[in-house]
């Protein structure tokens, strides 16, 4: 997906099989796919993912992407923030940091966007929310980037400045100057982020629903036919606003970790026009056809027979399994095993035919 216009620009479909069925390696694989395809046509300057450590070696120890700046979704590491903060501010000793929690992680977000792509501007930054935690807004380096704080603010009772020497300030510290933490920064000085791919993931549920099993080809057709066009005609979708007023459309939403409401946009209504010009071309494909009604359809360029079968160990002979399973049992005279066993019989004859 490009960054700027949001728009699929590849699309890569990783079986299983292609990784000795370690699902672990698919991401890895389907990324180096595609970067190679688009890297044909375009030319690649960043790449923004979700931070998967194996892609993250990935494009630190390899020389072929090495000119290619790697940025991470900051809304990922901001979740993380906000997890770290929740667990801790549970115990007794940390509670003085629940009221400060969210503007901490609204503090990395900010930071983040203020940085513009300078890593030691987004930590100068960063550092600053222990000040401001502290109840200092000036600082011998720097000072808080907020308006003057108004009688309410310097009042306000449920945000108290945290000691210097407190535990929780001492646990804050801990976290905000992290040699990890900061060693990350870099990743995060472009602000980037990957709501749009993820929400792209939903439209492809959409159009193929975990709980169904798809042949190859019509997985395929589902994600890059029906979903990425989907998408492609409705990622520019105005805020809706209602005909009879001025007023934007918002919906509300409760966060129950959070224990927030918050809103959202509501976009206009999707309204499909690739449907009518894909069947159009799919009737004029028909008319011109000379074939027989009877042909069957063309053979994917994907050859499952070349590739190993999802079941690492080669299958016994049904029946073989029927017998373990009676004498597991100890119950050969069952009706029900008896009926399954014709069953069973009868799907052999089949496969045999
Ligand atoms: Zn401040």
């Amino acid at each position: 997906m490009d960054c700027e216009s949001h728009k699929v620009i590849d699309v890569q479909i990783v079986d299983k099989r292609d990784v000795d069925l370690k699902s672990m390696r698919m991401e890895k694989l389907g990324l180096q796919r595609g970067m190679t395809s688009v890297r044909l046509r375009i030319n690649v300057v960043e790449l923004v993912t979700d931070a998967s450590t194996s892609v993250k070696a990935m494009m630190a120890r390899d020389a072929e992407y090495k000119e290619i700046f790697h940025s991470l979704d900051v809304w990922h590491k901001a979740k993380k923030l906000a997890k770290a903060l929740s667990e801790a501010s549970k115990k007794k000793e940390l509670a003085e940091l629940r009221p400060w929690k969210r503007s901490i992680v609204n503090h990395f977000w900010w930071s983040c966007e203020q940085a513009q792509g300078d890593v030691q501007k987004l930590k100068a930054i960063w550092i600053g929310v222990l000040y401001h935690v502290s109840g200092e807004h000036t600082w011998a380096t720097s000072r808080c980037h907020h308006s003057d704080l108004t009688e309410a603010d310097i009042n306000d009772t449920a945000k108290t400045p945290l000691g210097v020497d407190s535990q929780a300030m001492k646990f804050l510290r801990k976290i905000v100057l992290d040699a990890k933490w900061m060693r990350s920064m870099a990743y995060y000085a472009r602000s980037r982020h990957t709501g749009a791919l993820e929400n792209y993931h939903s439209v492809i549920l959409k159009y193929a629903p975990k709980r169904t099993a798809f042949g190859f080809d019509a997985f395929k057709a589902r994600c890059l036919l029906f979903a990425a066009l989907d998408h492609y005609v409705h990622v520019d979708r105005q805020h809706a606003q209602p005909k009879t007023s001025s007023e934007r459309r918002f919906h509300r939403k409760y966060n129950k970790n959070s224990q927030q409401w918050t809103v959202t946009k509501v976009k206009q209504h999707k309204t499909y026009p690739h449907i009518s010009q894909l069947m159009h071309r799919v009737l004029l494909r028909k008319v011109k056809d000379t074939g027989s009604v009877l042909q069957k359809p063309l053979k994917s360029s994907f050859a499952q027979s070349t590739i190993a079968p999802v079941a690492p160990v080669a299958p016994p002979g049904t029946s073989s399994l029927v017998e373990q399973q009676r004498s597991r049992t100890g119950n050969s005279n069952s009706t029900v095993n008896a009926h399954t066993t014709r069953e069973i019989d009868e799907i052999d004859d089949v496969d045999a035919r």
